[in-house]
C-alpha cells in the first residue's frame, strides 16, 4: 500500500525541529524510518507533516560522561553494535543490540527511534529499564529528563509529547561489581520477542544485591518482576534460589498473537533461569 499524503521538512537543529513539530497539528518526527515508514505504507498512521532530525548535528553521538554513558537519539542499531566503548562501559546493551531486526534495519533504526516508539517486544526499552536508565527530551518549554521507569506508560504510549524530541539516553557506566544477562525467545532470530529478559544486578559475596528484572513481550511496557528480583536478592544463587525466583515471578502476560498467557508465563520462567546463571558470571 502507499501513504497517505503527508509534508516533509529536514530539520537542521534542535530547535528548528521543535519549531517545525508545531506548525502542524499531526507531525511525526522522522529517524530511521523503519517502524514509522511500515505505519504509514499500511496507512496505520497518517500524520500530515514528517519532521526529518537525520540532518541535526552530533545527535548521534556516542560517550562516557564520568560514571553515566550517553548515547545519541540518532545513534543507529549498528554503530552501537561496533561501538567498543558500548561494549566496555554498558554491556547489557551490546548484549541485546545483535537481537533487534536484522543488519540491513540495524543499518538504519535508530536509538531514539526504538525507545519513543516503545514497542513492547523490543529489545532496547528493557535495557533501559533495567539499567535504571533515563531520557533526555527537547520539547517547546525545554530540556527535561525523565526517568525510564516513569517514561514507558502504556501501549506505544510514552512521556514524550506530541511536539517533543527525544535527544538521548544515559545510564550508569557499568563497574567492576555490575553484572548483566540478556535472553530472548523469538520465533526467528531477528524477530520480535515471544518473551524476553534483560537484567542487571552487583555481586554481593556468593549472591547478588541490586537486581533489576526488566521483561518484555509480557505486557503493554517493559516490566519489571519485584517479586523475583527480591528472591535472586541475598545468598548464594543456587538452584534452590533459582527455582524460589520463578515461582516468585509477578508476571501476567495477556495472551497475544504469539501465544497464551500461561505460556508466556512459562517462557519467562524459562529465561530467568538461564539470566540468573549469567549474573552470576564475572564479566
Ligand atoms: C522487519 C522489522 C523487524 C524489526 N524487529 C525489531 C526487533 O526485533 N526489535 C526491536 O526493538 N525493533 C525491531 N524493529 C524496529 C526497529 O528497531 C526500528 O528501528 C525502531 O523501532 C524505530 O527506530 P527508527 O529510528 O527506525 O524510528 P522511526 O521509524 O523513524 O520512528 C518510529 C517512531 O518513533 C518516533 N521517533 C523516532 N525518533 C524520535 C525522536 N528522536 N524523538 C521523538 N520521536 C521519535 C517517530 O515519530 C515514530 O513515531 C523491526 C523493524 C522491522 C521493519
Amino acid at each position: 500500500m502507499k501513504p497517505a499524503p503527508f509534508a516533509y521538512a529536514k530539520a537542521r537543529t534542535l530547535k528548528d525541529a521543535v519549531s517545525l513539530l508545531r506548525k502542524s497539528k499531526d507531525a511525526r518526527v522522522l529517524a530511521g524510518g523503519q517502524s514509522l515508514i511500515a505505519t504509514l505504507n499500511m496507512r496505520l498512521s497518517s500524520p500530515t507533516l514528517l519532521v526529518d532530525i537525520n540532518g541535526i548535528k552530533g545527535l548521534d553521538r556516542i560517550a562516557k560522561k564520568g560514571k553515566k554513558f550517553e548515547i545519541g537519539a540518532l545513534a543507529r542499531h549498528a554503530q552501537v553494535e561496533r561501538s567498543d566503548l558500548i561494549a566496555k562501559h554498558v554491556p547489557l546493551i551490546a548484549l541485546a543490540i545483535p537481537h533487534i531486526a536484522h543488519p540491513a534495519i540495524r543499518n538504519r533504526g535508530t536509538v531514539g527511534g526504538s525507545i519513543a516508539y516503545a514497542d513492547p517486544a523490543a529489545e532496547l526499552p528493557a535495557c533501559l529499564l533495567a539499567l535504571g536508565g533515563e531520557i533526555d527530551i527537547t520539547g517547546p518549554k525545554g530540556k527535561r529528563t525523565v526517568k525510564a521507569e516513569a517514561f514507558f506508560k502504556g501501549l506505544f504510549e510514552t512521556a514524550l509529547r506530541g511536539h517533543d524530541v527525544l535527544t538521548a539516553v544515559r545510564v550508569p557506566v557499568a563497574e567492576k561489581n555490575s553484572r548483566f544477562g540478556f535472553a530472548e525467545l523469538a520465533r526467528r532470530h531477528g524477530d520480535y520477542a515471544m518473551v524476553g529478559l534483560a537484567a542487571s544486578a552487583r555481586a554481593d559475596g556468593k549472591g547478588l544485591k541490586d537486581v533489576r528484572l526488566a521483561f518484555f513481550g509480557v505486557g503493554g511496557t517493559p516490566l519489571r518482576a519485584r517479586k523475583a528480583e527480591a528472591a535472586l536478592t541475598g545468598g548464594a544463587i543456587d538452584a534452590k534460589r533459582i527455582e524460589a525466583a520463578v515461582k516468585a515471578l509477578d508476571l501476567d502476560p495477556p495472551d497475544d498473537v504469539h501465544s497464551s498467557g500461561k505460556v508466556k508465563k512459562h517462557l519467562a520462567g524459562v529465561l530467568l533461569k538461564r539470566v540468573a546463571q549469567q549474573l552470576m558470571e564475572p564479566r
